[in-house]
């Protein structure tokens, strides 16, 4: 009997934890027993299998990386490239976001419907607030200073990728450059590490079905709903707003990057993509997914180490493009709601420090109402105003932390063609 592919066992677990967590709630008993607890162990462990291999992963995978790539100018040429990928899909994600939102203007409303709307939230934002670490505009910086870290050892345990990847980065560049016996020790060993992790990620993939099932089930059963009861038509607008912008941006602008610049098949690279996907979407987080996201480049669409370890962990740090496109959105929604007309420069700032944000803030849940939280303070928005959102954020947080990760990988497959590498998205190549 052949077995199902790994990403129709994924999707089928999907499509079930959505009914399931619909029809059951926080309290919901099966034969005398709380069924939510189960979905949180088993998401839970889920999470921490992933999170587990992260560090020496990507730590060893980039010293290998980078040692492979050799010379300077090699390796310029290749950070050159990435940075560049990275900020244009960024910037035309934003974009998207900000005509997309101008047009479909969710968040005008009657004057009577915002004020209600707006009284609403402070009731419950003070915790809110503290919750998700609100920052104001003069924090900006220290959202970069984290790349380099004061103490290497503290970004792993801390899971500071950013400051982490920076590190290893330099690590894989002098290793070739340390010179006989230490290089090819060096080499090695962490060609050794690399080698292991993949075949754990390997092993924890296996589990996807389970974990993604029990983390979505989670999600939709612990769903707050009063608020998002009380302001449907308004919050269903602005979710309508977010999904169409994503849907362009993940459908349209980076598959046609694809195929007039990589020039390979956009819908073998979905298909490829699809585990590493549908774990985004489960976990709401980069960093959780990228040892997925590596696997599946690498042995589904072909892309070689050399490029995916470089560029994939820098990706899932600095390139997000559907929250820099989500963090344009609120801010617009939120200004709308209190019936401000932003000018050119104040929406351009909006996109300035929507880019700059979206770069520094971790892959983690949530992280895009911190970045907010820095855009309102900007404008002059009460920072509490985030609040609105709260309601239909975790569902969009799936969404666009899927959108994340596929710019992450397309940056890859294209960079790598762009390299010369032709073995790519061939269609012969499939574990998934
Ligand atoms: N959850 C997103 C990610 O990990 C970040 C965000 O909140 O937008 O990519």
């Amino acid at each position: 009997m052949t077995r199902l592919q790994l990403h129709w066992q994924i999707l089928i677990a999907l499509v079930l934890a959505v009914l399931v967590g619909w029809v059951t709630d926080e309290t919901t008993r099966l034969f005398g027993v709380r069924v939510y607890p189960f979905f949180e162990f088993f998401g839970t462990l889920f999470l921490n299998a992933l999170k587990m291999v992260i560090v020496p992963l990507v730590v060893s995978s980039i010293i290998i990386g980078i040692a492979g790539v050799g010379n300077t100018r090699g390796l310029g040429r290749l950070g050159g490239k990435t940075l560049l990928f990275y900020m244009v899909t960024s910037f035309a994600a934003i974009v998207t976001g900000l005509v997309v939102v101008n047009l479909m203007a969710p968040g005008v409303v009657s004057a009577d419907l915002s004020r209600e709307i707006l009284e609403t939230i402070p009731s419950q934002s003070q915790e809110k607030l503290v919750a998700i670490g609100a920052r104001d505009i003069s924090d900006l910086s220290g959202v970069f200073i984290s790349m380099v870290p004061p103490n290497v050892i503290a970004a792993a345990a801390n899971g500071q990728l950013l400051g982490l990847i920076f590190f290893s980065l330099l690590y894989g560049f002098y290793l070739s450059r340390v010179g006989e016996p230490y290089a090819s020790a060096q080499f090695t060993f962490w060609q050794g590490m690399m080698n292991i992790m993949m075949k754990i990620t390997l092993l924890i993939m296996k589990f996807a079905p389970l974990g993604v099932f029990a983390l979505v089930a989670k999600v939709i059963a612990g769903m707050d709903q009063s608020f998002l009861n009380e302001f449907a038509e308004t919050l269903g607008m602005f979710f309508l707003t977010v999904l169409l912008a994503l849907g362009i941006h993940a459908l349209i602008t980076l598959p046609l990057m694809l195929r007039f610049i990589g020039r390979v098949k956009p819908w073998r690279h979905f298909r490829a993509m699809a585990p590493a996907l549908m774990t985004a979407f489960s976990t709401s987080s980069s960093s959780a997914t990228l040892p997925m996201t590596i696997e599946c480049v690498e042995k589904n669409a072909g892309v070689s180490n050399r490029i995916s370890s470089f560029v994939l962990p820098l990706g899932a740090t600095i390139n997000m493009d559907g929250t820099a496109l989500y963090e344009c959105v609120v801010a617009m929604f939120i200004a709308q709601l209190y019936g401000l007309e932003l000018g050119f420069v104040t929406q351009f700032t909006i996109v300035l420090i929507a880019l700059l944000t979206s770069i520094g803030v971790a892959g983690v849940p949530s992280a895009s109402l911190v970045a907010i939280t820095i855009i309102l303070s900007a404008i002059g928005l009460p920072l509490e105003a985030v609040g609105v959102i709260i309601a239909v954020d975790r569902i969009l947080d799936m969404l666009r932390t899927t959108v994340n990760i596929f710019s992450d990988s397309t940056g890859a497959v294209i960079i790598a063609r762009l390299e010369g590498e032709e073995e790519i998205l061939t269609g012969e190549k499939t574990t998934a």
